[in-house]
């Protein structure tokens, strides 16, 4: 995300870097060293200096891939590198000091895009000063947006990239995800009351999200939290809350319907996401909050509404495939009020970015989606086969684990790799 703040401030850069590069030829710094390291998830340059250097590095997503490393007052005096060029490691392939350019800079070819992950200073180990750049691999399309030079003030160009952002499915990370159950309801609010001799909704979904619960750490893959695991009462924005606090991979939401004015009425169970006006509504929270954003300063209201429109687009993405694993898995053991999943505004699904469905396991108002929903041994079932589904959503996953856009961290400041 790094490398999207740098370029939407790249025009005062440049113009900043242009007024210190005339003082700077005259006593050129010098460039001593250049060295890489390889990481599973990204890799490390560093550019090491006789003295402190101020510098910005940013990807380029032109025809070839490249990182860009402006660094003003730089000169080359790499020993066994005289001609200013050599060859990467990793995602770094041949690179080049280009010291004619407005500013110096270093330019390296790339494997793929990328983005910086973090750039910083080390002060001199045992050689000069150390310029760290990470950089790690990034989905084309996220590069095109950002790294496609455009005017973050200009509206119509921004509006142009908004429709074009089309971030297709990013798995989710493989290593302990984390999942929330929400038992709907509770306390006093008991949802729809008990029909046929059946406890009301809350208790039903109370009992199905501990059986979920105790399925899942049974098979020891998950982390799980529960947003309430007794019957208490919980407002609907505290449940989303408990899901971001645990930075939850996924979310579901446990209900049981009730159709008006029916004697047998519809049955079977049903998987909600959030549908297009429930996604206004989350894009407005998530611009009054501000909480999903990844950390960064400086970086333009244009470009934030960019990435808002990728973490909802994936979202929802990843929501209704979760969404149809659910309603494949659960057709074995409950008739199926709709064989897709449907779209509702519901509250409990604004999160901007956490995957959510919302889960009405049948109708209460139906006898026999009642009875069974009553019925330790059927709920048993069910919330196996919503295990089941969420085994088969986790199937496919990214080792890497810094999948969703606002959840990457900071990544701290060790020693460079030689
Ligand atoms: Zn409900």
């Amino acid at each position: 995300m790094v490398a999207i703040v740098r370029l939407s401030v790249l025009k005062t850069m440049i113009a900043a870097f242009a007024a210190m590069s005339a003082s700077a030829i005259a006593h050129a710094e010098e460039i001593i060293a250049v060295r890489f390291g390889v990481h599973d998830t990204h890799t490390r340059i560093v550019v090491e200096t006789r003295t402190e250097m101020e510098f910005r590095a940013f990807a380029s997503g032109e025809v070839t891939p490249r990182l860009i490393v402006d660094i003003p007052g730089a000169g080359w005096a790499v020993s066994g590198l005289e001609g200013g060029q050599g060859q990467g490691h990793g995602l770094a392939g041949r690179f080049r000091f280009d010291p004619a350019a407005q500013s110096p800079r270093l330019i390296f070819d790339l494997t793929e895009n990328v983005r910086v992950r973090e750039s910083f200073v080390l002060p001199p180990g045992d050689g000069g000063y150390r310029m760290v750049i990470d950089i790690e691999p990034v989905p084309a399309q996220v590069v095109t947006a950002a790294n496609s030079g455009f005017d973050p003030s200009d509206q119509t160009m921004t509006q142009f990239l908004a429709e074009r952002v089309q971030v297709s499915y990013v798995p989710p990370r493989c290593e302990r995800p984390r999942i929330v159950i929400d038992p709907g309801h509770g306390g006093r609010d008991p949802g729809a009351p008990g029909r046929f001799g059946s406890v009301s909704e809350s208790h039903l979904a109370l009992a199905a999200g501990l059986a979920l619960r105790d399925i899942l750490n049974t098979r020891g893959r998950y982390e799980v939290v529960m947003t309430r695991d007794r019957d208490v009462f919980l407002e609907l924005d505290e449940r989303i809350q408990v899901a971001r606090r645990a930075q939850a991979d996924i979310f579901i939401s446990l209900h049981a319907d009730a159709a008006p004015n029916s004697a047998t009425g519809p049955r079977g169970a049903a998987v909600y996401t959030l549908s297009d006006s429930g996604t206004n509504r989350a894009r407005n929270r998530a611009r009054q909050d501000g909480e999903w954003l990844p950390a960064s300063n400086n970086r333009s209201p244009q470009v934030n509404d960019l990435l808002l429109e990728m973490s909802l687009q994936e979202k929802r993405n990843q929501s209704l495939i979760f969404a149809s694993s659910i309603l494949e898995s659960s057709a074995s053991v409950t008739p199926l009020f709709r064989r897709e999943p449907l779209e509702r505004g519901f509250w409990v699904l604004l999160d901007s970015q956490i995957p959510a469905v919302l889960f009405e396991m049948g109708f209460m108002t139906n006898p026999d989606d009642s009875r069974n929903l009553n019925t330790p041994a059927h709920r048993q079932q069910l919330m196996t086969a919503v295990a089941d589904s969420i085994d088969q959503y986790f199937a496919v996953c990214n080792n890497s684990g810094t999948v969703r856009t606002a959840s990457a961290g900071t990544v701290g400041a060790g020693p460079a790799s030689r």
